[in-house]
């Protein structure tokens, strides 16, 4: 086999190895079906079994109250942000936070279809920083509440237990954090997450929504719009993207098996974050967090070096050694460790060993 290198790509991203290594094994024939999962129609029962599992998977680690649907979407989390306002803006006003890229993109979607109003910029800080949902002025008739709960981009994540417990009106794009840490859903309304960063390959969406907002749908949307089209149908009016489905059922089969729950999830998470965050503080200003420390991602870890050249010299000679994708985003340059659920601590332990050894011959 090809050897494998650590691979801190932002999305899409590295994928647990016991996942890949069953996703080989039954690629010519899902057991008892006959054939290879990317040949079987979503309308069979060997189908039926995978997703059935992955929702139920979903269901057990997230404790996803019976009360919302989980629907299997595709588009990306891009499409979404269409998506959202289209189903439950109607004549409202809905409410944004944007705390760095991606949100902003939401909101300039949500413009198209109706009334936004900002609550929340970072821009003044250049998106190092997050607000305390509770301390801000929220309208309560507001239609929704947009949070972007992980800026993958920026390197800023919203705190444990950020969501406001009355919460109601909340939407979260989770993309970046979905999966990553155990999470109150029924402190949201609706919250979506595109797979290829957490929770399997691209081409699926997942959402979690809770069902009486299916009440406020306008009619007349295109029908691949409207979320009860997948709500009446189990995500199966038309195909599915079958692979990837299979691939989260694995990996969430693999978070509660193997990893033994998000709780064990965070725990680790935490420990990998704290590694990088460590190497950064301890290199005298060497290496310059983008984050401010109270906001800073526990699964995209941002930074500057004192120079492009430096940072160039960085990518390129971490790229050698095996540790790939470590080039920032062009928005904010820089260096990006994306240490995702999959990554397992000897990928940051092997990054963390480079930045000390770069530093000590660079600085
Ligand atoms: C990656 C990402 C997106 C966009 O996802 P696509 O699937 O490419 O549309 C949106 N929001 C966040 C937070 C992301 O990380």
């Amino acid at each position: 086999m090809p050897e494998r290198s650590w691979n801190f790509s932002a999305g899409p991203a590295t994928l647990p190895l016991p996942v890949l290594e069953r996703t080989r094994k039954d690629l010519l024939a899902l057991p008892g079906a006959g054939a290879s999962v990317l040949e079987i129609s979503h309308r069979s029962s060997a189908f039926d079994a995978v997703i059935q599992e992955a929702e139920a998977n979903l269901r057990e680690l997230l404790a996803v109250p019976d009360t919302y649907h989980v629907l299997f979407l595709q588009g990306g989390a891009s499409l979404q942000f269409s998506m959202v306002p289209l189903n439950l803006l109607g004549d409202g006003t809905a409410e944004y936070v944007v705390s760095g890229s991606w949100a902003k993109k939401a909101l300039a979607e949500a413009s198209k279809v109706g009334a936004t109003r900002v609550v929340w910029d970072g821009a003044e800080t250049s998106y190092t920083t997050v607000p305390d949902l509770g301390a801000l002025d929220l309208d309560p008739s507001a239609a929704y509440l947009h949070v972007t709960s992980n800026e993958t981009i920026q390197g800023v994540q919203l705190p444990a237990g950020f969501e406001p417990a009355s919460g109601a009106r909340l939407v979260c794009d989770a993309s970046s954090d979905f999966l990553s840490r155990p999470t109150a859903v029924e402190r949201y309304s609706l919250m979506y997450a595109g797979a290829q960063k957490n929770a399997g390959p691209a081409g699926l969406t997942v959402a979690l929504l809770r069902e009486d907002l299916l009440e406020r749908v306008p009619d007349g949307l295109p029908t691949m719009l409207d979320y009860r089209t997948y709500a009446e149908t189990g995500s199966l009016y038309n195909t599915p993207p079958v692979f990837a489905i299979y691939v989260l059922m694995l990996v969430t089969r693999w978070l509660r098996d193997e990893v033994g729950g998000l709780a064990a999830m965070h725990d680790r998470n935490r420990a990998k974050a704290a590694v990088l965050y460590e190497a950064i503080d301890a290199s005298e200003g060497f290496y310059r967090g983008h984050a401010a420390p109270e906001a800073r991602s526990l699964m995209n870890v941002t930074w500057r070096l004192p120079s492009e050249d430096l940072e160039r010299a960085f990518v390129e000679e971490a790229g050698d050694r095996g540790l790939l994708e470590l080039k920032g985003h062009r928005s904010v340059g820089g260096i990006r460790a994306s240490i995702y659920n999959a990554m397992p601590v000897e990928g940051v332990l092997a990054l963390r060993a480079f930045m000390d050894d770069f530093r000590a011959r660079g600085s």
